[in-house]
């Protein structure tokens, strides 16, 4: 091999470079919220077909997933299938203050990136960039596992914008429900008594709620919102809606809460003498990465940035490709956004996250997170240290 595989990974991602701006800005400044990501979708199925790939849109039963592959001349037999992550969705209200636009561009370049490198270096395989939608509402990635798309997959990755960076990012387990209050209307003066307060149910439960986030552990959260509480100030209300999330920080901690927190829900109801309905929505896993993938992942980090990686429960958040990492043997790496340390899920990371300094931060994780793929297709000895490599516990983590 006259020309390295980290050569060809680092000039393939150089040269993009301007297109995945392209990408990025257009993504940002048009944010689509989950399931709706179509321009998003499109623009990149549009760049890839340009560039000669094969593309599925519209890949199962969600109409903005997407699937674009490579396979090696050399054939995918006897070489890795790996595949990687692009997240397209926005935040409703706060538009890319999660930094998808970012994400998306890195999986195109790690995508472009390792497909490079198997063509030059002659290694057998197959690469694919899946366009996976609505991380932020109802876990895409969770629908397109059961839809059997990563089916096959040796590897998974993805990288994700936060403050600091990390190769072992242990994420929380989380479930989103929908509960319902149903009671009964009535004129909020001339006879409130014979009405029954389905609004002030839903006050009670988030009253509660907090109350009980006293005795909860360190690493559990508890917060929603109420999305209907009743319709005019003079009726007493006969129906509200709460959306609420509870996270622990581990898969198997979760259904103890989960008892506590509709304990919460049915007081509710109890006190103000409506009844109530749950509805689980969805449940992202704890995210665990492999730790072989990740120590590289983040040596090649350190070496540019010189800071320590971010460890234990220190970032927080969740993520629907836990589930995957429950699955595949995967890594989700975090890069540092631009060092400011604004926090995810604000309007200050949206800003930033079209900066040219995020656009930098982003290409080189790209390069390094590649570049750990690529070893595992170059280096037999690191992919069975890979495969061989047993994921934190609890004990691990808590204490690293
Ligand atoms: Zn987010
Ligand atoms: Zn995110």
């Amino acid at each position: 091999m006259l020309v390295s595989v980290d050569q060809i990974i680092a000039d393939t991602i150089g040269k993009a470079s301007a297109d995945l701006r392209a990408l990025s800005l257009a993504i940002h400044d048009h944010p689509e919220t989950a399931l709706k990501e179509a321009k998003a979708s499109k623009a990149i199925c549009d760049y890839l077909a340009q560039r000669g790939f094969q593309i599925t849109r519209q890949a199962g039963s969600l109409p903005t997933a997407f699937v674009s592959t490579y396979t090696s001349p050399k054939g995918a037999h006897n070489g890795l299938y790996i595949g990687f992550c692009a997240e397209l969705d926005a935040l409703p209200g706060i538009g890319h203050g999660c930094g998808h636009n970012l994400i998306a561009i890195s999986g195109v370049a790690m995508f472009l990136a390792l497909a490079a490198a198997m063509e030059a270096c002659g290694l057998p395989g197959t690469v694919k960039l899946y366009g996976t939608p609505a991380e932020e509402a109802i876990g895409g990635k969770i629908i397109m596992l059961k839809e059997g798309l990563f089916q096959g997959c040796d590897l998974l990755m993805m990288l994700h914008p936060a403050s600091g960076y990390t190769g072992q990012w242990h994420s929380q387990c989380c479930v989103s429900v929908t509960v319902e209050y149903f009671g009964k209307a009535s004129h909020a003066a001339m006879a409130p008594w014979d009405g029954i307060n389905a609004g002030s149910a839903a006050t009670i439960a988030l009253q509660s709620m907090g109350v009980l986030r006293e005795q909860l552990r360190p690493d559990w959260r508890t917060h929603g919102i109420i999305t209907h509480g009743g319709q005019a100030a003079n009726v007493i209300p006969a129906y509200s809606r709460i959306e609420y999330t509870y996270r622990t920080g581990w898969e198997e901690d979760i259904g103890v809460l989960r008892e506590r927190v509709h304990n919460v829900f049915a007081s509710a109801a109890l006190a103000t003498g409506c009844t109530h309905k749950i509805t689980e929505e969805f449940a992202y896993l704890d995210n665990l990465d492999n730790p072989v993938l990740g120590r590289l992942y983040e040596d090649l980090m350190q070496e540019e940035y010189r800071v320590p990686p971010v460890r234990g429960d220190g970032l927080g958040g969740s993520t629907d490709f836990g589930n995957l990492s429950k699955e595949f043997i995967s890594l989700h790496g975090m890069f540092d956004l631009d060092g400011s340390g604004v926090p995810n899920h604000t309007l200050e990371f949206a800003a930033r996250a079209r900066s040219e300094i995020a656009h930098e931060r982003v290409l080189f994780a790209a390069k390094s997170c590649a570049k750990v793929a690529a070893k595992c297709l170059v280096d037999a000895e690191f992919w069975s240290n890979v495969k061989k490599a047993k994921r934190a516990t609890r004990n691990q983590i808590n204490h690293s």
